[in-house]
């Protein structure tokens, strides 16, 4: 009796458990841990070297599909980046600004609602070599995406970002020979970005794309080389991926 009691009980809770995931998984609430692992991207890298710098999504509906991330704003208006649920604004002239996120539009980004998984403490003067090495002894598999963030403190750090383009817009690659270069020393703050597959290029950046954010939030941008000095690495595995394409109302016949 005794037995049969326990085993009653045990498939109560085995059921409920049960239940419990399915629910999760099937009626995902935004922040869920399913959700957690997805990246959502919008447009391509392809569509935004080519000249799509038209925006496409308010920031505020950007921010509802994760809360970590990269990208840029309408006319390539310099470089964002998304740390603990807001968005920053590198601009060309290396001021930074937290746009509005109801009346301000991206043309192209991607986020997660970041979680870590794995962490660990980067050499001194840990090199993106070193970073690469220590995300593949978490994450061997180079086709798989992950989200990564590196917070402490840089010895060197080169950065870049864009100035605002009119139409018809030029494609990236003739922006780029416009772009304005920083250079800092011995700086606290933090890279957000994401390791992808190389052979995702005409989706994402390949392998590893950072953007750079401040510790007092004053300084940063798109991340060209860096010495880091005392840092931590952060990941989070991603099992998702979804590509938002969204018809522009120019397009629309
Ligand atoms: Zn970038």
């Amino acid at each position: 009796v005794y037995d049969k009691k326990m085993k009653n009980s045990e498939m109560t809770l085995k059921v409920f458990i049960f239940l419990l995931g399915t629910s999760l998984f099937l009626g995902c609430l935004p922040g869920c841990f399913h959700d957690q692992r997805t990246i959502t991207q919008i447009s391509s890298f392809s569509t935004l070297a080519s000249g799509g710098y038209d925006g496409r999504i308010p920031l505020e509906k950007l921010l509802s599909y994760g809360n970590f991330g990269l990208g840029t704003f309408h006319g390539l208006d310099g470089e964002m980046i998304v740390l603990d649920g807001h968005v920053y604004q590198v601009r060309s002239d290396g001021r930074v600004q937290k746009p509005s996120i109801e009346t301000t539009t991206t043309p192209f980004a991607s986020v997660i609602h970041f979680h870590k998984e794995y962490d660990k403490d980067l050499p001194l003067d840990a090199t993106l070599e070193q970073i690469k090495a220590a995300t593949e002894s978490m994450i061997p598999n180079l086709d798989d995406f992950c989200a990564v963030k590196v917070s402490g403190q840089f010895k060197y750090l080169k950065t870049r970002s864009v100035p605002i383009q009119t139409k018809p817009f030029p494609p990236l690659e003739e922006v780029l020979k416009t772009q304005s270069i920083f250079e800092f020393r011995n700086v606290e703050g933090t890279m957000v970005g994401f390791r992808s597959p190389v052979g995702a290029g005409s989706i994402v950046p390949a392998a590893f794309h950072f953007h750079f954010i401040s510790e007092d939030r004053s300084f940063g941008g798109h991340v060209l080389e860096f010495v880091a000095k005392t840092a931590k690495l952060e990941i989070q595995r991603v099992d998702q991926f979804n590509l938002f394409m969204p018809i522009q109302k120019s397009q629309a016949k």
